[in-house]
C-alpha cells in the first residue's frame, strides 16, 4: 500500500498551541516500527503548485495565503501562524492527496499520513486547514476525466464545511459527513448527506451512522472514494465531544474499507483530525486505520 507523507519539518507553533504538530512524524515512525508499512511503501508527498491549488481555490487567496499576506483576521481563522513551513506542509497535503488518489485508482487503495483539510473554502482557510485536499483532488480528476463520479466519506468528528461549500452543489461529487452536531464549525453548509450526532455518542450509534453514510456513498456508485478517517470521535479527544472507543474506531475502518474493497471501489485515505491529550492515543488510532487497510486489501 503506497502511503505519502509530509517530508517537511514539524510545524513551528507557539508554546501551548492546541495543534499536535508532531503527530505526522510520530505516525510514520510508528507504522515503520510496528511493520504496518515498510520504507518502500512510503513516498514523500510532492508539493502542489499554484496551478494545482487553483482547481479548488481562487488565485487571490492562493497568492495571499502562500506569501503570508492574508489579513490578520484571515490568518487567525486558519488558527495556525503563517510560516514558510506552514505553506510547504499545506502544499504537501494537496500534492500528497493528488498522488495518493491517482495511485488508488490503479492499486485500489492508497493514502497519505496527513490530509482531510475539509474546513478550507475556495477563498479562505479555517480550522487548521489552508487548502482543501478533497476539493482539489475531486475537481482535478474530474477535469482530467480520470473519473466521472467521486464520493467523499468524511468521518472526522467535525463537519466538512469547506467540502460542502465547494463540492456539495456539484452533481458529480457526493459528500457524506458524520460529525458532532454541536461541534465546530457552527455554520454547516449542507453536504449531500449530513449526520449530526449528539455529544457523548457511543460506539453502537456512531457505527450505525457511519454505515448509513457508507450505504449512501456506495449507492452513488463512485469511481473513487476519498475517505477522511478522522480519529477525533475518540472519547479522549479534546475537540471531539463524542465517546467512541479505540476499538470502535477500528471497527469503523474495518467496515468501511471491507465494503469498499468488496465493491471494487478505489479508496484514498486521509488521516483527518486527532487531538487527544496524549498524542500517542491519536497516533495509535491513525496507525490502526492503516493496519486495517493493509489487512483488508493485502490480507
Ligand atoms: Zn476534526
Amino acid at each position: 500500500m503506497q502511503l505519502y507523507f509530509p517530508d517537511t519539518p514539524d510545524l513551528p507553533l507557539p508554546d501551548g498551541h492546541m495543534f499536535p504538530a508532531t503527530k505526522y512524524r510520530l505516525l510514520r515512525e510508528r507504522l515503520l516500527a510496528e511493520g504496518t508499512a515498510s520504507a518502500s511503501d512510503l513516498t514523500p508527498s510532492p508539493l502542489a503548485t499554484d496551478g494545482e491549488l487553483a482547481a479548488a481555490h481562487c488565485p487571490a487567496y492562493i497568492h495571499a495565503a502562500t506569501t503570508g499576506t492574508l489579513s490578520r483576521e484571515a490568518q487567525r481563522g486558519i488558527g495556525l501562524p503563517w510560516s514558510e513551513t506552514l505553506i510547504a506542509r499545506a502544499r504537501g497535503t494537496i500534492g500528497g492527496a493528488l498522488a495518493a488518489s491517482r495511485c488508488a485508482l490503479t492499486a485500489g487503495v492508497a493514502g497519505q499520513l496527513a490530509g482531510g483539510t475539509h474546513h478550507a473554502h475556495r477563498d479562505f482557510g479555517s480550522g487548521f486547514c489552508v487548502f482543501n485536499d478533497c476539493a482539489v483532488v475531486a475537481l482535478t480528476l474530474l477535469a482530467e476525466r480520470e473519473v466521472s463520479r467521486v464520493a467523499v466519506l468524511d468521518l472526522d468528528v467535525h463537519q466538512g464545511d469547506g467540502n460542502a461549500a465547494i463540492l456539495g452543489p456539484d452533481p458529480r461529487v457526493f459528500v457524506a459527513s458524520v460529525h458532532g452536531a454541536n461541534n465546530f464549525p457552527f455554520v454547516k453548509p449542507p453536504s449531500d448527506l449530513d449526520i449530526g450526532l449528539p455529544d457523548g455518542t457511543h460506539d453502537e450509534t456512531y457505527l450505525a451512522a457511519a454505515e448509513t453514510a457508507l450505504d449512501a456513498v456506495l449507492a452513488f456508485r463512485p469511481d473513487l472514494v476519498l475517505y477522511i478517517a478522522g480519529v477525533d470521535p475518540l472519547a479522549e479527544d479534546r475537540l471531539g465531544k463524542l465517546a467512541v472507543t479505540m476499538s470502535g474506531l477500528e471497527e469503523r475502518d474495518r467496515r468501511v474499507l471491507s465494503r469498499l474493497q468488496r465493491a471494487g471501489v478505489p479508496v484514498s485515505i486521509a488521516i483527518g483530525g486527532g487531538y487527544a491529550e496524549q498524542i500517542a492515543l491519536t497516533v495509535a488510532a491513525y496507525a490502526n486505520t492503516f493496519r486495517v487497510a493493509r489487512d483488508v486489501f493485502e490480507g
